[in-house]
């Protein structure tokens, strides 16, 4: 349903932690309705995620009960449950992985996962709920562990993996994912679903609708159909699907009338 993403920190002092912003635009986001919500990070070289049924405010005391992270980046989302029941465990984000090393945040439906799933389990991937969702996460996952055995080092590539797994993917999706691997980055992608940037002084976002970063920056980046954007604290770079750099992304200003 709604989707944000952020890769900074801020390097302004007190600065709010990348799991808070992306609260906050989660907030922002709860008009469109939702029944469930959660978050993740990357701390000390492994994902960690807080999710829950219900509302944001349930969100906000999982995540208040750590540490505080050291993550440069978090994703979140606010569920619209279209398969399988709102629950905790079918809350996003879901982890990807054999050692749950990625996570992955969906809007819409893959209408292909059931055949994508039973690949997947039949390889060894455990599937930890029921929705369509988790197989993104999975395949995105199991790219990486291919480009490490391709490459013979721990070289990996998150947009690369991101592409390379979408071409598989039948129906409509906002997908954003982060791995221990690139611990500085959001990848996501987008096909008959919205996806958005946001670019920031030092930090970038991303959200399912403007409304998620309006807060921080009215700078914006429109993303096009079947293309992917790679985001860091200082570079958001977009190609298609195909591979193909784009570099005629439209900018623009928006117009917002925080009196509305
Ligand atoms: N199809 C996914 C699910 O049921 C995503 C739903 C959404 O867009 O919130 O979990």
């Amino acid at each position: 349903c709604g989707i944000v993403g952020y890769a900074g920190p801020r390097p302004s002092s007190p600065s709010p932690r990348p799991v808070e912003v992306v609260l906050a635009g989660l907030t922002r986001l709860e008009y469109r309705g939702y029944d469930s919500a959660g978050v993740a990070v990357i701390d000390e070289n492994q994902v960690r995620i807080d999710k829950r049924a219900g509302k944001i405010a349930n969100l906000r005391e999982a995540v208040a009960g750590h540490e505080a992270s050291d993550s440069q980046v978090a994703i979140g989302h606010t569920r619209w449950a279209t398969h399988g029941a709102p629950t905790d465990g079918n809350a996003h984000p879901h982890r990807g992985g054999r050692h749950g090393e990625l996570a992955l945040v969906h809007n819409g439906i893959i209408e292909n996962f059931a055949p994508l799933k039973a690949e997947l389990e039949a390889e060894g991937f455990e599937f930890r709920s029921e929705t369509d969702s988790e197989v993104a996460a999975h395949l995105v996952a199991r790219e990486m562990e291919r480009m490490e055995d391709e490459a013979g080092t721990d070289h990996t590539d998150l947009t690369e993996a991101m592409r390379r797994v979408v071409a598989h993917l039948e129906g409509a999706f906002t997908l954003l994912a982060v791995h221990i691997d690139t611990p500085d980055r959001v990848v996501a992608a987008r096909r008959n679903s919205p996806l958005v940037v946001g670019l920031g002084e030092g930090e970038n976002f991303l959200g399912s609708d403007v409304a998620a970063f309006v807060d921080a920056t009215k700078e914006a980046l429109e993303i096009g159909q079947d293309q992917i954007v790679t985001v860091t604290a200082d570079a958001v770079s977009v190609i298609t699907f195909d591979g193909a750099p784009v570099t005629d992304a439209k900018r623009y200003t928006i117009e917002w009338d925080a009196t509305a």
